[in-house]
């Protein structure tokens, strides 16, 4: 069989890192089967979907380097084979008009739980005589189409992640809305359950690999599929994402759609790396650092968690700067440059870029997000810094206004760019000179040119400094509030 899969987003937000995850775990499986990997929009709830929101899914997915192989198929575009599939079951006897006001069906549910049962459908329209029925019509109330569901039946699925499933037909809730009737002959818009099983079956989907949050679903799902009179296919309900507090991660707890992750400076690859994890074990001996590629060569179902998984800062922390630390310099400054744009640094992408590559080899071994890159090279990108408390009190500290006389003095010596070598000669000159310790130039010497006391390595960012012409000036500055 071959392996047929999809990712079906309803784009009434922006790609959620839920669904992302479920879209990488199909992904995975696609790719080790050599099966197809396909898109499909669920755009029928019309109030709440926006194009933008589809854009920024497509965006997000292919961000990730989730392409799939078919689609995008839009739910929208195929209301006809909707309807056609309605007028099946209607045909057949399997689905019917029910005509209950929602008053009817509020009343129904109070005297429910007056008598402490579970709300649910009583089927009560499911054997109207046409004289009924012309009566209802008469009246002017709006049918719904329902589907019937045996309160006998019990379902059972042996789903990939869960193993064996059963439900009773007792508790689906009764016969089932698959779809609003515009009246007596026509038929309105078609309801998510239906739909999603009518594409499913259309598009030969050969495993259904969803989040855990659809699990209820399914039973209702296969009574559809046995009705249209076709193959069941394959379930796997994926365990949640959560918070640390161990509920579903939501908006309320911050971060969740992957272009903000993007955006506070993941890379594509950590992060589909990171949510490969959260779920999925490794198989013995691979490395937790790996690309969606080698995943897909293990990626199995006996290897993914039932238990929801927590989301872990710390961890897509670490693994974004493993990321960030072995990227190709070249790749990384690309990255970089919106983000020191946005800053407001002026960059200029063609000439700057070899200063901007060996500045990138500076910092790229601190760095654990992209964005960190802003506030590590300011003082490399804007001519006036300001002084820390602690920078300012060692300028203040006997000797430093020595050390950066002899310094500037150095350097007017010749207009010639600094090389390491010369910066370290320098240094030694100063302190021979001026009868100064090494430490206390070096210290001098960074708390002027940076602004601070720590920060990236102190000889790399002197060169850096140097080639932008920032040095002696930042020198002659600190000279003014040094001892
Ligand atoms: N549209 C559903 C969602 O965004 C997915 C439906 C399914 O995978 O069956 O959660």
């Amino acid at each position: 069989m071959s392996v047929r899969v999809r990712i079906a987003p309803s784009p009434t937000g922006k790609l959620h890192i839920g669904t992302a995850r479920t879209a990488v775990f199909n992904w995975l499986f696609a790719r080790h089967h050599g099966g197809k990997f396909i898109l499909r929009i669920e755009d029928t709830d019309l109030e709440r979907s926006r194009p933008e929101y589809t854009e920024n899914i497509l965006e997000g997915l292919q961000w990730l380097g989730l392409h799939w192989d078919e689609g995008p198929i839009y739910q929208t575009q195929r209301m006809d084979l909707y309807r056609q599939k309605v007028q099946e079951l209607l045909d057949k006897g399997l689905a019917y008009r029910a005509y209950e006001t929602p008053a009817e069906l509020d009343a129904m549910r109070e005297a429910q739980k007056a008598r402490n049962e579970a709300p649910r459908y009583d089927n009560r329209h499911r054997h109207l005589t046409p004289e009924q029925e012309q009566a209802f019509i008469a009246e002017g109330r709006q049918p719904v189409i329902r589907f019937k569901i045996d309160d006998d039946r019990e379902i059972s699925w042996n789903d990939l992640v869960r193993g064996t499933v059963t439900w009773k037909g007792r508790d689906l809730g009764g016969d089932m809305v698959i779809a609003r009737a515009a009246g007596a002959t026509e038929i309105g818009q078609p309801l998510y359950n239906f739909v999603v099983v009518v594409d499913d079956i259309d598009m030969a989907i050969s495993h259904v690999i969803r989040g855990e949050d659809h699990i209820g679903n399914t039973p209702k799902q296969i009574l559809l599929y046995e009705a249209l009179g076709a193959t069941v296919p394959q379930f796997g309900h994926t365990p949640l994402i959560l918070n640390q507090a161990g509920a579903k991660l939501s908006k309320r707890d911050g971060v969740t759609s992957i272009s903000d992750f993007r955006q506070m400076g993941y890379t594509a690859e950590a992060i589909a790396n990171y949510m490969t994890l959260l779920g999925w074990s490794p198989v013995e001996g691979m490395s937790e650092i790996f690309s969606l590629e080698e995943a897909a060569k293990y990626f199995d179902f006996d290897r993914v968690n039932r238990a929801g998984a927590k989301f872990d800062w710390d961890k897509l922390n670490w693994i974004n700067s493993q990321y960030l630390h072995h990227m190709e310099i070249p790749k990384l400054v690309e990255l970089l440059i919106p983000y020191w744009q946005s800053a407001g640094y002026s960059v200029d992408v063609t000439s700057d870029r070899p200063w901007l590559e060996q500045l990138t080899t500076v910092i790229a071994p601190s760095l654990t997000r992209l964005d960190d890159a802003v506030a590590m090279t300011r003082y490399l990108f804007v001519p006036e810094i300001e002084f820390s408390e602690a920078a300012i009190a060692h300028l203040n500290t006997e000797g430093t206004a020595a050390a950066i006389e002899g310094v500037l003095a150095a350097l007017r010596e010749t207009s010639e760019p600094l090389t390491e070598t010369r910066a370290q000669d320098i240094v030694q000159q100063v302190v021979k000179a001026k009868g100064l310790k090494k430490g206390l130039v070096m210290k001098t010497l960074r708390a002027a040119l940076t602004g601070d006391l720590q920060g990236p390595d102190l000889a790399q960012s002197w060169l850096l400094l140097n080639q932008r012409h920032l040095d002696q000036p930042r020198l002659e500055k600190a000279l003014t509030i040094a001892k």
